[in-house]
């Protein structure tokens, strides 16, 4: 009967032991969404800063076009105070409303560019505000965790190191029954008997069998579901 104590404690351990195990499992699944978000704001910010970067350069490749056009329209205008003849005259007048045409298209074009500057910056601003944000959560985040890992290793060391004390108290053989069944799967190893069934999967125990278990001169199982077997009357569930 002493030995069915110890079972019955070593179980508790152990299921204790394996929700403490599971939660610590769980952890880290919180910080890696939060990671990921951060890692996606990143390259949300990478991307923003190269089209910013990409539209500066055109921006001042299309400025200096633009002086090249002035400076085109300068030499025209040179020109139309030497020419001889009308239609030299007019040719010119032509040329220089050409060049017009296209500084007026390239500084349309370089406006609507600086627009593209002005929302790429406020996404540059808007992805860092968001980074800083998300770090400040994981930083808190990483923090908490990080209490819980403790206390969590706390409480499973707590517990196999009382697990193995006890289990020091327990023959082999019955210690080796007893992991057996708790390794498949079953959340109990050591249930009651005291209604006549197995506690575990309800099976019938013939009075004989139950009478003894009562006795507990030796650990009995069930013979449908092999769980160990005890037996309690005060026990309310
Ligand atoms: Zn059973």
């Amino acid at each position: 009967m002493v030995e069915i104590k110890v079972l019955l404690e070593l179980q508790d351990l152990d299921i204790g032991l394996e929700r403490f195990r599971q939660e610590r499992r769980e952890l880290p699944a919180e910080l890696n969404e939060l990671e990921s978000e951060f890692e996606a704001i990143g390259g949300q910010l990478e991307a923003k800063k190269a089209e910013l970067k990409a539209l500066k350069v055109e921006i001042r490749d299309s400025e200096n076009q633009v002086n090249q056009f002035d400076e085109s329209q300068n030499k025209y205008k040179q020109q139309l105070l030497t020419v001889k003849t009308n239609r030299e005259y007019s040719a010119l007048l032509t040329e220089i409303e050409g060049v017009k045409r296209e500084k007026e298209e390239l500084e349309e074009l370089i406006i609507r560019k600086m627009t593209a500057v002005e929302a790429a910056e406020a996404a540059v601003k808007e992805c860092k505000a968001r980074a800083r944000e998300i770090e400040g959560r994981l930083k808190e985040k990483r923090g908490e965790l990080s209490g819980k890992l403790k206390e969590l290793d706390g409480q499973i060391g707590m517990r196999e190191k009382k697990h193995s004390k006890l289990a020091a108290d327990v023959p082999a053989g019955v210690m080796k029954l007893y992991r057996r069944i708790m390794g498949s799967k079953i959340s109990r190893a050591v249930v009651n008997a005291r209604n006549g069934s197995c506690g575990g999967c309800f099976a019938h125990i013939p009075l004989q069998k139950v009478a003894d278990i009562r006795i507990g001169a030796q650990v009995y199982t069930c013979d449908h579901c092999g769980r160990i077997l005890y037996y309690d009357d005060s026990e309310s569930n």
